[in-house]
């Protein structure tokens, strides 16, 4: 096979292979989630509607209940639909199926690490519904739980969202429902970045109090692009609201509808095959494993970042990621984000709270430990990259040093081979 986006995807790989991957929702999958990925299950959309194929929709079925089966085990979830073809996605089918237009919304404030799908003006969420957002306190870096319940009963949401792409602090799930309730809206946690964290046990559990769930599955939950809705025990009539003929208004089939037809056609079924490959590996006990060096790694970074004296929002992490304000260090988190690349190191620029930089500039950068420990790094190699980012941060417009960096990082990343490969050759 000759055609040029083969080279293209072996280039990709040998960029995987070589450099650094800190980019907080990146991981590395397993062959086996990217081979059921690339397998033949996509044809089966293509059957002729005229004369169902009984047959091949029954193998598909049937991948798509073992994913949804696991799912729930791994979470502990009463309800799952695995279709929604990526964590934006769950959100917008959440917000179809439980919100009018117009409704007010309270979510994480963007610029403290919040997401775009939470009512950013510029995604369909801030346009249709009408957003508010709570953030942190600029001291702590910290979210000030009184002042969300002040902004709840300010503004009277239908949905409160909890969930951030960039905290790197635990949530208080507890507390937002006791807020939730008290004003009278639905509460959404939004997993997408802890989800693989949260499935383990090794951060709270919002499955006991938030009404819905939704999460991407291939941030720390190690699987391949997607997104998911789940629903804990007792949570299925959250209005105690029925129908006309006396039965309870399911909230199952309204998140169901809500992803089709409410947002999305045909499922994605070679991913959905992969998640279900992914839940069936986050249920073994080696992922429990991973996790805790995941989080260790992390701690070991924040600290050593800190004893170089950068600053780092809320003094460190109790999960996979950092947010580091570089202001103190006179670089922004563009230049930072360039200068890293160019010797194989790959962050994201990233809003630090409060920030005095634009959003295309930014004056920090967000450092996460989910790929690399895949990979098999650990407590030296963690100490070793930060020693090398901070020299980063000091030559970085000197080209040379970047280029003599980038030999380095080859020669350490080449003990630590990816744990899946792309298609094979034929
Ligand atoms: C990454 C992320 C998403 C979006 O996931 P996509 O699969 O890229 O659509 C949604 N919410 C949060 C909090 C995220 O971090």
């Amino acid at each position: 096979m000759s055609d040029i986006i083969f080279d293209l995807i072996e280039k990709e790989y040998q960029r995987q292979l070589n450099g650094i991957e800190l980019i907080a929702s990146e991981n590395f999958v397993s062959q086996d989630v990217l081979r059921a990925m690339g397998s033949c299950l996509p044809i089966n959309m293509l059957k002729d509607t005229r004369r169902q194929d009984i047959t091949v929709c029954e193998v598909v079925d049937e991948v798509e209940q073992l994913a949804i089966d696991r799912l729930k085990e791994l979470f502990g979830a009463a309800f799952a639909n695995v279709q929604p073809h990526s964590g934006a996605q769950a959100n917008a089918a959440v917000f179809l199926a439980c919100l009018q237009p117009g409704d007010a919304i309270l979510g994480f404030d963007l610029s403290h690490g919040g997401h775009l799908s939470h009512g950013s003006p510029v995604n369909y969420s801030g346009k249709v519904y009408t957003p508010y957002f709570y953030g942190v306190e600029e001291e702590t870096g910290l979210i000030d739980m009184d002042k969300v319940a002040e902004k709840a009963r300010a503004h009277q949401p239908k949905l409160i969202i909890c969930g951030a792409s960039a905290y790197a602090r635990d949530w208080d799930y507890a507390r937002f429902r006791a807020i939730a309730d008290e004003v009278g809206a639905l509460l959404l946690a939004d997993i997408a970045h802890p989800a693989g964290l949260i499935a383990t046990g090794l951060l709270n559990d919002p499955m006991q109090h938030c009404h819905i769930i939704t999460s991407t599955t291939h941030k720390t939950l190690r699987g391949p692009r997607g997104g998911i809705i789940m629903m804990g025990q007792n949570f299925d009539n959250p209005w105690g609201r029925v129908t006309s003929k006396g039965s309870p208004i399911k909230m199952s089939a309204i998140l169901n509808s809500g992803v089709f037809p409410g947002m999305q056609g045909g499922p994605l079924e070679h991913v959905i095959a992969s998640k279900a490959v992914a839940f069936a590996e986050a249920l073994q006990p080696s992922f429990k494993e991973y996790g805790k060096k995941v989080i260790e790694n992390a701690a070991v970074m924040a600290q050593a970042f800190m004893d170089m004296g950068y600053k780092v929002i809320s003094g460190g992490t109790s999960n996979h990621l950092m947010l580091i304000d570089l202001r103190s260090k006179n670089i922004n988190g563009k230049l930072a984000e360039e200068a890293l690349g160019k010797a194989d190191i790959t962050v994201n620029k990233n809003m630090v709270p409060f920030d005095t930089a634009s959003p295309m500039v930014t004056s920090g950068i967000r450092v996460g430990t989910a790929a690399i420990t895949s990979r098999g790094l650990g407590k030296n190699e963690c100490l070793q990259i930060v020693e090398w980012m901070d020299s980063v941060v000091r030559h970085h417009d000197d080209e040379t040093y970047l280029s003599n960096l980038k030999q380095d990082v080859k020669q350490m990343m080449a003990a630590f081979p990816l744990p899946g490969r792309a298609t094979v050759e034929a």
